[in-house]
């Protein structure tokens, strides 16, 4: 096995995203120890219960001693209080990077507590479910998906390399962009869906003329899908509206728009227009399934149970 990129690496955090890290780490060689920290004693405790690291610490600030590379992996409203915890202990030439879905927040919490000479990554690895916790952690989760680098202007490219180097290593096709560009982005593809998901299943709970158990009878004619994403951790998708605001609210207001064109549409009888517009958005689908992102196969997320289609 070629050596490790980071021969220490700190996982601040240990849920999904950290646990399939330090797994896919592990069985790739692309870090050498893996120290990990939790907020709690209960996900500590389970995380060496699964065997994810090599060392489990209570205090973040001693997890991050000696690490080559530092990467948060807790929800992004709590970037700025984790990065402060650290900052004292981080060694001179060492990267800090994160794996928040929202970018731009994320740095203006982070960058005042990152010391001179450490390099600051931000990264958003594009990849997800909606189980949480370090159970949920599989070491395949970053095959073939994307891993989105956002350094701020000045980053070393050195140190843009070498993390980028430990995505791929793990898996990971890697791009970078600015944080601003990230944001908006995500805001169509992933953080609005979740919102309509979100809702609609909120929706469908409140009707009275229909029952909850038809519902769930039914729900196989579309309604099923938005329950898997709808089933996504409230903590880090509460953080995640709060923190791309501005982002979440242009997309939603254009999205709004097009819902209501369609609804005059419908009221008006257009089938031609409904037609073309549908015939349109297929040719996305198919698109996608070109970029090797998703498979023919209409699984509806079950059998392979560790599908990414929940991906903060
Ligand atoms: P998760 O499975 O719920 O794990 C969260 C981790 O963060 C746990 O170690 C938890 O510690 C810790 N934590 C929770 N609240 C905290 C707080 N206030 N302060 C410090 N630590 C806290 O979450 P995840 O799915 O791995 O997501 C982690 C990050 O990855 C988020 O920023 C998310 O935006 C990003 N992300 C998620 C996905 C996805 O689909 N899930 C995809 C890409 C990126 P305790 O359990 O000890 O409390």
């Amino acid at each position: 096995m070629t050596d490790p990129v980071f021969p220490r690496l700190a996982l601040i955090g240990i849920g999904l995203i950290g646990a399939s890290i330090a797994l896919a780490a592990r069985k790739t060689g692309a870090a050498g120890h893996v120290a990990i920290h939790s907020r709690t004693g209960r996900t500590l405790r389970r995380a060496e219960e699964l065997g994810l690291g090599d060392s489990y610490h209570s205090d973040p600030a001693e997890a991050v001693r000696d690490a080559d590379c530092v990467i948060l992996c807790i929800p992004v409203g709590a970037s700025g209080e984790a990065a402060k915890a650290i900052s004292a202990n981080l060694k001179p030439g060492a990267i800090i990077s994160d794996v928040g879905s929202v970018k731009s927040s994320v740095i203006a919490q982070m960058a005042p507590h990152i010391p001179e000479g450490v390099h600051f990554v931000p990264a958003h690895p594009v990849a997800g479910t909606e189980y949480s916790g370090p159970d949920a952690g599989f070491a395949e989760l970053f095959e073939n998906r994307w891993c989105i680098l956002t350094p701020p202007p000045g980053t070393d490219p050195d140190a843009v390399e070498r993390l980028s180097e430990f995505w791929s290593r793990i898996g990971a096709n890697v791009e970078t962009m600015t944080a601003e560009h990230h944001d908006l982005v995500l805001a169509i593809t992933s953080h609005v869906p979740h919102l309509i998901a979100y809702n609609i299943v909120g929706t469908a709970e409140d009707l009275e003329t229909v029952t909850q158990s038809e519902v769930m009878k039914f729900s196989a004619g579309g309604f099923r899908d938005f329950t898997r994403i709808a089933a996504s951790d409230p903590t880090m998708w509460r953080d995640i509206f709060l923190n791309n605001k501005e982002a979440v609210l242009e997309m939603l207001g254009r999205f709004t728009e097009d819902l209501t064109a369609l609804q005059r549409l419908i009221r008006y009888g257009e089938g031609d227009k409904l037609y073309d517009r549908f015939a349109r958005t297929r040719e996305i689908r198919r698109g996608i399934i070109a970029a090797g992102q998703e498979t023919e196969a209409a699984d509806f997320g079950r059998p392979h149970g560790k599908g990414d289609d929940a991906a903060g």
